[in-house]
């Protein structure tokens, strides 16, 4: 990817891009594409060479990582976690594990006035391991050492031209609180369906333009979040003489995480005018809501014999589901757009608001596009103009996918 020339295209016209790859053993091949994902990590060369600035703290904390081998088993046992914070005068870090016997990750926070990450040799980060595990004569071998420094940036743009950025290349993020993947999985799901559907021929590009106006300020409040994670962190693990008693936690994060809407400017999502749940702390509560832009509400529902969740009825194209007399929807589904008619029991019309013959459009990634609380005169048209206006379709007939 060294040698990648980015296409730079008008926005959302696909056309032609020859990005040069060069593989592990020096081959070098070009590979045309209509559009291109930077996935490529924080240190994103994707979003380097598209000259995408980034806003935020690039050093909130140094750290040095330590991979060894030891049996802390032992001591342990009587309390298995994934995670062992130790707070003393001398250190502050954590002890990660990954087999929770001989395997483990230490995390050594940088603070000069305790104990600095600089020139540490494998001998000295034994030494800081057994201190920080408390047992002077634990027999240690050190596999690895890195050094990372924390960051909580946001990218000004996810796109430009026919390139995006999803993950760590737009949003690097402190480990604190363990929202990265989740984000990034997220820019994943909701960017793959709109390309498929541009690139099979049953959207508009227009389509694409909602991909950053529905990631990026998801992403700008999980990066705050981790933000806030750490320093809380950093003050519930500082040692201050004479202070004892509760420190500041990590709050949950059920909101951050399943809770978000995409309901502003430029999403792709049909409000129906209902207000947001209201929740005391977004952050820390979720609530399950079918309003459109939110994900769809998990619920038990049975499915070709099986009881599966509300969640699993979706699969690559849209959902329609409806309440348990919407009977009528079934022939009101169009042919052109990829999608499939689930007809739920009474307790899903009544977690997704609607009446027992009204309906929920969900999309291929678990959000709501569309709520139509009861059947409507023509469902026929009623479906096919939500679809239009979501997929750009309504000026133009839907077209076939263009060719690379
Ligand atoms: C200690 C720690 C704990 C974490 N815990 C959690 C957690 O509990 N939950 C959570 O959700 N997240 C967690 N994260 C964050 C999570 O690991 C990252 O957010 C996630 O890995 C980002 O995925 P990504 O695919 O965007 O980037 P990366 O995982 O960085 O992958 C980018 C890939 O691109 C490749 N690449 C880069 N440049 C090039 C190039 N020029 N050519 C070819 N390939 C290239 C890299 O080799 C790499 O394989 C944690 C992170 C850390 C450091």
């Amino acid at each position: 990817m060294s040698e990648a020339r980015l296409p730079r295209g008008a926005p959302g016209r696909p056309g032609r891009a020859a990005p040069l790859l060069r593989d592990a053993d020096g081959q070098v091949s070009t590979v045309r594409a209509a559009y291109v994902i930077g996935a490529d990590g924080a240190g994103s060369f994707v979003r380097r060479e598209l000259g995408i600035a980034m806003s935020g703290d690039a050093a909130l904390s140094r750290n040095l990582n330590i991979l060894f081998e030891a049996d802390l088993r032992p001591h342990v046992e009587d309390r298995l976690s994934l995670i062992y914070t130790i707070a003393n005068p001398a250190l502050t870090g954590t002890f990660m594990t990954v087999d929770n016997r001989r395997r483990w990750l230490f995390n050594l926070v940088h603070d000069p006035a305790r104990r600095a990450v600089d020139g540490l040799t494998l001998d000295g980060c034994a030494g800081l391991i057994r201190e920080a595990a408390a047992v002077p004569d634990l027999d240690i071998n050190v596999i690895a050492t890195q050094e990372w420094t924390a960051a909580a940036l946001l990218a000004e743009r996810y796109r430009v031209g026919r390139v995006f950025l999803a993950g760590d290349a737009a949003h690097p993020m402190t480990p604190y609180g363990g929202f990265g993947m989740n984000c990034g999985i997220q820019d994943a799901d909701n960017l793959a369906w709109k390309l498929a559907a541009v690139l099979q021929g049953w959207a508009e590009p227009e389509l694409l333009d909602s991909y950053e106006a529905e990631r990026r300020p998801v992403g700008g409040d999980s990066v705050a979040e981790s933000r806030r994670s750490l320093l809380a962190t950093l003050e519930s693990t500082a040692v201050i003489p004479g202070v004892d008693g509760p420190r500041p936690r990590s709050r949950p994060s059920d909101g951050l995480v399943l809770g978000y809407a995409y309901d502003g400017p430029g999403a792709a999502v049909i409000p129906d005018g209902t207000p947001s749940p209201d929740v005391r702390d977004p952050v820390a509560v979720y609530r399950p809501s079918a309003r459109p832009g939110h994900r769809a509400p998990h619920l038990w529902t049975h499915h070709e014999g099986r009881l599966i969740s509300t969640l699993d009825l979706v699969g690559t194209g849209f959902t329609l589901l409806t309440g348990p007399d919407g009977g009528l929807w079934r022939e009101a589904a169009p042919h052109d757009v990829p999608l499939v008619v689930h007809t739920g029991d009474a307790d899903i019309a009544a977690a997704y608001d609607i009446e027992a013959d009204g309906a929920v459009l969900v999309r291929p990634d678990d959000h709501v596009a569309w709520r139509c609380p009861r059947l409507p005169e023509h469902p026929e048209r009623a479906i096919a103009e939500a679809l239009a206006a979501l997929l750009g379709t309504r000026e133009r007939p839907r077209r076939a996918a263009p060719s690379l």
